[in-house]
């Protein structure tokens, strides 16, 4: 195995234009294993002047570089960067496992979607063009291109760093245009990685630069007038924060934000996948993801066996140090998540709520340095609890319970999100009904949340905007011109 770290000392460089580099003022912040709490590395933090220099190195390259390649050296080149990814797939692994807290038994298996996800934009590419369109003015033939927007500034979250990161670099440098990247400054590493990997694969210079940091060099991205695109993933509010500096530059945007996903489980399902499915929500990346279904809404007939079932699943995981092959669960990803998810905990206690947690940690001296949290249920919860209408992002999940197909489907609609939803019925019309009636992104019947790089993926409502994943992705980050041709 390649090593992940550097050497002792030296902070991780930004990669601007082909080179890595230092920022212009030293500054440099430092990376926590969630595990342990002990610090992993110190990586360059990005201001708004490094955050500039990115930005004109990706304009250069969109008007001298990348911009001007064919279609076929654009793939040509993300096919290497895809080898170069798929190479060193144990690194990633264990920066994922180190950075984030998420168990080695999980990223040892994720890791290749990475080069995989690259190489469907790879190919997908050859096929991207406009159409010629049949209009009913004899004196014009009119046909559209699809054109890159130029420069776009992705903005990615701590809970999947690389494999958000790729799903947003691999469309919007698929279609043609330049990127400049700014991972999470929680989890860094793996986005760190990805920059050596175009460095080593030799993507051409300014195609896709990356700048480490926070706040301040993301708005500078946002607020750029050169940038053309913004692609966001994290929380709702700083969604909202993005969304209003970039309407003052008029520019595109996707925003990909938080969810409360709700799963609906209905008499006739089978139960045992539907316990499954939640399960694996509850536990998987400590329940810090976005899509995960928080809400389980279960019909009254089959309530108590559903509880059951799933307290004897959550007792039965293996909580552990990410590293740990036997772990099933590791930490949250900081102590300031932990405090925030305690903080929900203990609302629901005070507001009388059921709340059961399902693994004893006050024994586990192995685990005092780290961030870790036992899964939780909150039993008959009620819509109107802040703990079923915030996003906490954490091993915890409200039980609810409905009598008829409408209330259940109600109850599903009941959230600001909507992101994605889950649906367990044998019944097929019933499976469809719900399948169009309930709002939200993603629905997955009788499975629960699957997302593939090849199928569009995107919220509704205060979930966000705008498509990742899928021909969609790519679609959006062009832009679409008509051209009208007089015939005489
Ligand atoms: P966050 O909003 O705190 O940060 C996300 C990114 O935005 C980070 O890179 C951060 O440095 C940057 N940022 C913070 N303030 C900024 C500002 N003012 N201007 C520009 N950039 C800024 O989110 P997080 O805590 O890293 O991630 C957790 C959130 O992400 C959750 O709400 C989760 O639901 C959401 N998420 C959504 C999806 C999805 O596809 N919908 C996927 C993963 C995570």
């Amino acid at each position: 195995m390649t090593m992940v770290f550097r050497s002792s000392g030296s902070a991780w460089p930004h990669m601007i234009d082909g080179q890595e580099v230092p920022s212009i003022n030293e500054a440099k912040f430092e990376s926590i294993d969630p595990s342990t709490g002990k610090v992993l590395g110190s990586f360059s933090e990005a201001d708004a002047l490094d955050a500039d220099r990115a930005i004109d190195a990706a304009q250069a390259a969109f008007a001298s570089g990348w911009g001007t390649l064919t279609p076929k050296a654009r793939s040509r080149h993300l096919f290497r960067f895809a080898d170069a990814i798929r190479s060193r797939a144990d690194d990633f692994a264990l920066a994922e496992t180190l950075d984030v807290g998420r168990p080695i038994s999980l990223t040892s298996t994720e890791m290749g979607g990475l080069a995989d996800s690259l190489e469907y934009y790879a190919g997908l590419l050859l096929g991207l063009g406009g159409e010629t369109l049949n209009i009913s003015d004899p004196s014009l033939t009119d046909f559209t291109l699809r054109e890159p927007i130029g420069v776009c500034g992705l903005i990615t979250p701590w809970n999947y760093p690389a494999l958000l990161a790729v799903l947003k670099l691999a469309p919007a440098l698929a279609a043609g245009n330049t990127v400049v990247l700014k991972p999470s400054e929680v989890t860094p590493l793996s986005t760190a990685l990805l920059a050596e990997c175009a460095l080593a694969a030799d993507m051409p210079p300014g195609a896709l630069n990356v700048i480490h940091g926070g706040a301040e060099a993301g708005m500078r991205l946002v607020t750029h007038p050169a940038v053309g695109k913004i692609s966001f993933t994290g929380g709702t509010q700083t969604g909202k924060r993005i969304f209003e500096a970039a309407a003052q530059g008029v520019k595109r945007l996707t925003l990909e934000l938080g969810g409360k996903s709700p799963l609906l489980v209905f008499a006739d399902a089978d139960i045992d996948a539907a316990v499954e499915a939640a399960y694996t929500d509850n536990v998987r990346n400590s329940g810090q993801v976005c899509a995960a279904c928080t809400r389980l809404i279960v019909q009254r007939d089959v309530h108590d066996a559903f509880v059951d079932k799933l307290e004897t699943r959550l007792r039965s995981v293996r909580v552990g140090l990410a590293q740990d092959p036997q772990s099933e669960m590791g930490p949250v990803v900081s102590a300031a998540q932990r405090d925030r998810i305690s903080g929900y905990l203990d609302q629901a206690e005070a507001e009388g709520a059921d709340l059961r947690r399902y693994v004893d940690l006050s024994q586990r001296d192995d685990l005092s340095g780290g961030y870790f949290i036992s899964p939780a249920l909150i039993l008959n919860a009620a819509g109107d609890m802040q703990t079923s209408r915030d996003e906490i992002f954490g091993p915890v999940q409200s039980v609810l319970s409905f009598d008829t197909e409408d209330d259940g489907i109600a109850m599903a609609n009941d959230s600001d999100f909507g992101l994605a939803a889950a649906v367990f019925t044998r019944d097929t019309g019933r499976a469809m009904r719900a399948a169009h009636r309930i709002r939200a992104g993603t629905v997955c019947i009788n499975a629960g949340r699957k997302v593939s790089v090849d199928a569009p993926f995107g919220g509704f409502g205060m979930s966000g905007f705008g498509k990742e994943r899928g021909i969609a992705a790519m679609l959006d980050d062009t832009q679409l011109k008509n051209i009208r041709y007089a015939l005489d």
